[in-house]
């Protein structure tokens, strides 16, 4: 879950939040800017009862942060280093791990 806070037309403030804004166009998750690619690192599998899905990262990246891991295959910072050969996390464990990335990207920024 993210929260964004979107400037109001009358100058208040809104803070929203969910799983992906369904309106609001995506944001990178480095840098806030535009995104226009998501990780594609599989982070884990989600049995639907008729299926086995992948699960992916899907980290919304700008063109400034998506690391390119071949065609139509972009990963995020975290995952690049890993993308090849770790064992897939649950999404449990993924899901942990995005609010501990999140609070890393919140609290150190780029130097
Ligand atoms: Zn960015
Ligand atoms: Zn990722």
């Amino acid at each position: 879950m993210t929260c964004i806070v979107a400037r109001l037309p009358d100058g208040g403030t809104a803070i929203v939040c969910g799983p992906r804004g369904r309106k609001l166009p995506p944001r990178c998750a480095t840098c806030f800017a535009l995104a226009t690619h998501q990780c594609d690192a599989q982070v884990g599998t989600k049995d639907t009862g008729v299926a086995v899905m992948k699960v992916t990262c899907d980290r919304w990246m700008c063109a400034g942060h998506r690391i390119p891991k071949g065609p139509g295959r972009d990963v995020c910072f975290i995952h690049a280093a890993v993308f090849e050969d770790s064992p897939p996390e649950t999404p449990r464990q993924a899901a942990e791990n995005d609010a501990a990335i999140i609070d890393a990207v919140l609290g150190r920024r780029r130097e």
